[in-house]
């Protein structure tokens, strides 16, 4: 078996049982969302990831620690 479909398997696999779906070309495998590979994505490397993970801009900004921007007040907040 070619290396590449191991991994295609492993991800299909992990992706079923952690969000439910495998990953599908133009849609995001986390939220369902239908994806414009062309016009969705805000960098080079977040389309690359895509190709990687099939997660959509938003996804992948939440799932790496892009704060959105009410965070702070947030913490403020909470030593207050
Ligand atoms: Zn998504």
């Amino acid at each position: 078996m070619p290396k590449s479909q191991q991994m295609t398997n492993f991800l299909n696999a992990y992706t079923s049982s952690a969000f439910g779906r495998i990953p599908t070309d133009g849609e995001c495998v986390v939220c369902g969302k239908a994806v414009d590979y062309e016009k969705d994505f805000t960098d080079v490397l977040s389309r690359r990831e895509y190709v990687i993970s099939h997660m959509c801009q938003e996804c992948q900004d939440s799932a790496f620690g892009v704060q959105p921007p009410m965070m702070d007040e947030e913490i403020e907040n909470d030593m207050q």
